[in-house]
């Protein structure tokens, strides 16, 4: 398997609703249909990361994986996927 689907939205938490209503009124974002933001290889979710930064709701997609703690993938503009030995990447860089 190279990647997973695309989370399902779960709005269990304030702000994965947020984004989903931020999502539903935007319409579409750079990883709509992409697998790189999952990919189980980092190359392609590096890309996935920069690619982010073109994202209008990258603030609140942070926001909301973090308030799930999702172990991995990229949101927001950070590749959560933890790296051998290392815990998982939560910090949002800031362009
Ligand atoms: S910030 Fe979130 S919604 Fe936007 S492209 Fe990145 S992963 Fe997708």
């Amino acid at each position: 398997m190279a990647s997973r689907p695309w989370p399902s939205l779960r709005p269990e938490t304030a702000e994965w609703e947020a984004f989903a209503v931020a999502l539903a009124e935007h319409g579409t974002t750079p990883c709509r249909g992409g697998e790189a933001w999952t990919h189980e290889d980092p190359g392609p979710r590096r890309a996935a990361a920069l690619a982010c930064r073109a994202c209008p709701l990258a603030e609140l997609c942070h926001e909301a994986a973090e308030s799930t703690h999702e172990p991995w993938g990229v949101f927001g503009g950070i590749d959560r996927t933890p790296k051998a030995g290392r815990p998982p990447n939560t910090e949002r860089k800031t362009a």
